[in-house]
């Protein structure tokens, strides 16, 4: 049976030619980067050609770039460095209650260490309102996180509001892109943001990889410590040959983002209507136009979403009812009602 993988949010195949990139630096470039030898500084050139690739799909700097083990590294370093740096200017900090885990989690943690947390509330789409961001901020606000879009009903945030915001009021904006870098474009200066969470393997780039956009100047403490690598901000050897495959994902990317991006908002939303116009008790889940655009997102009324997956999956389809790290959870995660299940690709 043919099979046919709708779930793109969850992860994504590794492109083969992120693949070919990757092959030399297991066993022929294989050297430590720190290590002063050719070896070392074969693997230390590639881990900076990487560097710059990742840079340039957000319009950063090579040196604004921190390697991390993934997308929830990355979110945590963010929240917790930036929490431990200012502690004596502030203690709160302004996030949605839709962040992934990785957010949700670590201000969870920081709420029981004497970190006061602000959840926003969405519109019925998952959308945050600025406003409300306006409203949250205090004098002991330190740090505002909201992310780039969501992973489940795929809507768009209005981070570029939400940037100028805070950088008028002079706190730290971070974003979680983890499903949005190298789906749809997002700009460091456009929006004014400071810190910016990713993941290779949500971009056809290897898993266990990520990385946090720090902007120069941003004050942040250090999350791992040990050794020097990247220049003091993250202790431990690199993965260099996940780093190299996730700089060559990025390349990918911002070759083929833009046309990749109008290629699949057609299938999206031919997708959207054959299931809200050829099957009773449906309904759209997320924004109909600020959202991904490789997410499809609908609750159908009177159905478990589990139930519906199982009987997908025997067809051969692959789709999710929700965030993978909580897949064992049967409530539904999104606005919208039961049964909701959610079909990402590329
Ligand atoms: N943030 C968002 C929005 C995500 O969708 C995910 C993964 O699904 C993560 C963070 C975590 O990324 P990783 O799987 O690289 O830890």
């Amino acid at each position: 049976m043919k099979r046919i993988y709708l779930d793109y949010a969850a992860t994504t195949p590794t492109h083969p030619e992120v693949m070919k990139a990757m092959l030399p630096y297991f066993n022929e470039s294989f050297g430590n980067p720190s290590s002063i030898h050719s070896y070392g500084q074969e693997a230390k050139d590639a881990t900076e050609r990487a560097r710059s690739k990742v840079a340039a799909l957000i319009g950063a700097k090579s040196e604004e770039i921190v390697f991390t083990g993934s997308g929830t590294e990355a979110d945590n370093f963010a929240i917790k460095g930036v929490a431990l740096s200012r502690q004596t200017k502030g203690n709160h900090i302004i996030i949605s209650s839709i962040e992934h885990h990785a957010v949700l989690e670590t201000c969870k943690f920081l709420g029981k260490q004497g970190f006061s947390i602000t959840y926003l509330p969405v519109d019925g789409y998952g959308m945050v309102d600025p406003n409300d961001v306006k409203k949250a901020i205090t004098k002991k606000t330190i740090l505002i996180s909201i992310m780039h879009a969501n992973n489940e009903c795929g809507t768009i945030e209005p981070v570029g509001e939400i940037g100028n915001i805070a950088r008028e009021a002079e706190i730290y904006f971070h974003t979680d892109a983890v499903q949005t870098t190298g789906h749809i474009p997002i700009h460091v200066n456009k929006s004014n943001i400071d810190l910016i969470s990713m993941s290779a393997h949500k971009l056809c780039g290897p898993k266990g990889v990520g990385a946090l956009y720090i902007r120069k100047g941003t004050r942040i403490s250090s999350f791992m410590h040990g050794g020097n690598q990247e220049r003091g901000r993250r202790a431990s050897t690199e993965n260099v040959p996940g780093i190299v495959g996730f700089g060559r994902a990025a390349e990918i990317a911002q070759e083929e983002m833009l046309e990749e991006a109008q290629k699949l908002t057609v299938l999206r939303d031919w997708l959207i209507e054959g299931i809200l116009g050829g099957i009773e008790y449906t309904q759209l889940n997320g924004h109909p136009v600020k959202r991904l655009p490789n997410n499809v997102n609908v609750s159908i009324n009177y159905v478990e979403g589990e139930s519906i997956l199982l009987n997908l999956d025997l067809d051969g389809i692959c789709a999710s009812t929700g965030s993978a790290c909580s897949s064992e959870d049967l409530e539904p995660s999104c606005p919208g009602g039961d049964g909701a299940a959610a079909f990402t690709g590329a």
